[in-house]
């Protein structure tokens, strides 16, 4: 049996319950295998797939918080520190009630290829809590955040992990977390990126998950000879991916139809219509089900639909597993030229295979998705040095680094014999600088 072979057996033996760890592992392994099997003898002399499929540490705690009616309540903690080999663990905190620590693993997982594709000097790690920040009040959240923060300020710092938002961490939660930080370590440093202008956060933070999808989208179609203006759009989520999205796909001249949320999706034939999204979304914290107030001609659906609607370009900026192999089929059947994950590991396996067979350009979250990682970083330079750069400055400097991105994993692509496949590009792209890493480090 090969190496490759063999570690994800290992790891679907090791990680029988986490289905989404295992899939993550699947799809980097088996992408990478030209490399693994030019170096086999030696990587498996060095554990070196043993070390890249396991955290370096995986933190657990009691996460215990008071509601507004004086009752006790108790959420699980985790933080994954997943690799240190290029630089501080770095990623973000999750708050859903689907988090367990398969999640999390997952996530850092492929926290740690995407934030080595960035160019920067950022490890990989995740972490979160299965708190359900809906429905509660400011307070409750702050309780949460609190408590949250007292047992994970132990693991946390500037220079050894630095974690962010994510699906249900935005800057209220963030905020609420360095005051905790900032009370228990007395210590005013970047220890979260995310943060409110006021207190060291970076301009073009907020938007640079969905910018920088549109960056990269926008390249990988003017390489393949595609204009974007006049596109039509599919947009999945209406959070913080999304909404940006959605906006620098309008500013690049295309027309984004759809936009959902957990309960439904949202089809507006002549483009959704960015000011209400926001503020139903950002503003007023409402559903979806609100925008018809705005738009009488949009239609409002319960469920799952999205990637019915036929269109250009399809976004997931959701969550994962999202877009499923029945989805891609109808997506194809309506003529989608291109799929760019926004989100983590939206697409599965089985529709991921189906769209590159069928011609459809793609492009892997690790690599769509990585401008907001990539903006924490920038986040981090400008703590360091105190200093705060203005948004033009930021915003030039994602672009360029979704455009470098984009192009190595296009020529590591065509490289290794597989050209315009950008998810063997960018898994081979990310795992080679983190071996190289972790090569000139010894066995640590
Ligand atoms: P938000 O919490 O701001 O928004 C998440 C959106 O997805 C909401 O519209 C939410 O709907 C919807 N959603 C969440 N879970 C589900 C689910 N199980 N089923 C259907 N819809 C769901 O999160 P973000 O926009 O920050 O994150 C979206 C995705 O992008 C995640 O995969 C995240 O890991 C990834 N990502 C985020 C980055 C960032 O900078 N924020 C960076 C890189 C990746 P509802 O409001 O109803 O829950």
């Amino acid at each position: 049996m090969s190496y490759v072979d063999e570690v994800i057996e290992a790891v679907e033996r090791e990680n029988a319950n986490e289905p989404e760890f295992i899939q993550a592992v699947r799809e980097v392994l088996d992408s990478i295998r030209p490399v693994v099997e030019a170096n086999e003898a030696a990587y498996r002399r060095d554990a070196l797939l043993e070390r890249i499929v396991n955290p370096e540490r995986e933190i657990k705690f009691r996460v215990p918080w008071i509601d507004d009616n004086g009752n006790v309540h108790v959420n699980n903690g985790y933080r994954v520190q997943f690799s240190s080999a290029i630089g501080p663990y770095k990623g973000g905190l999750r708050l859903h009630p689907s988090v367990n620590i398969g999640i999390i693993k997952f996530l850092g997982f492929e926290q740690v290829f995407k934030n080595s594709l960035t160019g920067l000097p950022i490890g990989g790690g995740k972490g979160g809590s299965d708190f359900d920040p809906k429905g509660k009040s400011d307070r409750e959240i702050m309780a949460f955040c609190q408590s949250f923060m007292s047992e994970l300020c132990k693991y946390i710092g500037a220079y050894t992990d630095v974690p962010a938002g994510d699906i249900g961490a935005g800057p209220r939660e963030i905020g609420y977390m360095f005051g905790q930080y900032k009370k228990l370590r007395g210590l005013f440093e970047g220890v979260l990126t995310g943060k409110g202008l006021s207190y060291g956060g970076s301009l073009t933070r907020r938007e640079a998950t969905g910018y920088g999808l549109l960056y990269l989208t926008d390249e990988m179609l003017r390489r393949n000879g595609i204009d974007i203006k006049g596109k039509t759009v599919l947009v999945s989520g209406s959070g913080n991916v999304a909404i940006y999205a959605v906006e620098k796909a309008i500013e690049l001249g295309a027309k984004v139809l759809t936009v959902s949320d957990s309960n439904g999706w949202v089809y507006d034939p002549e483009g959704i219509d960015l000011n209400a999204l926001k503020e139903i979304k950002e503003v007023k914290r409402q559903r979806l089900t609100e925008y018809k107030k705005y738009r009488p001609d949009s239609e409002y659906h319960e469920g799952k639909g999205v990637w019915s609607v036929k269109a250009d370009i399809a976004l997931p900026c959701a969550t994962q597993n999202e877009l499923e192999l029945d989805d891609a089929k109808i997506l194809v059947a309506n003529g989608v030229i291109a799929v760019a994950e926004g989100a983590n590991m939206p697409t599965t396996l089985e529709a991921t295979k189906y769209l590159q067979e069928n011609g459809v350009l793609f492009a892997p979250g690790k690599a769509a998705n990585a401008g907001g990682v990539a903006t924490s970083a920038l986040e981090m330079s400008q703590n360091s040095e105190r200093l705060s750069w203005s948004f033009e400055k930021v915003d030039t400097k994602l672009k360029d680094i979704m455009v470098n991105l984009f192009d190595n994993i296009d020529d590591v692509a065509k490289k290794y014999g597989f050209p315009g496949n950008y998810v063997v590009g960018a898994n081979i792209a990310g795992f080679e600088k983190v071996v190289d890493a972790m090569n000139a480090q010894g066995i640590v």
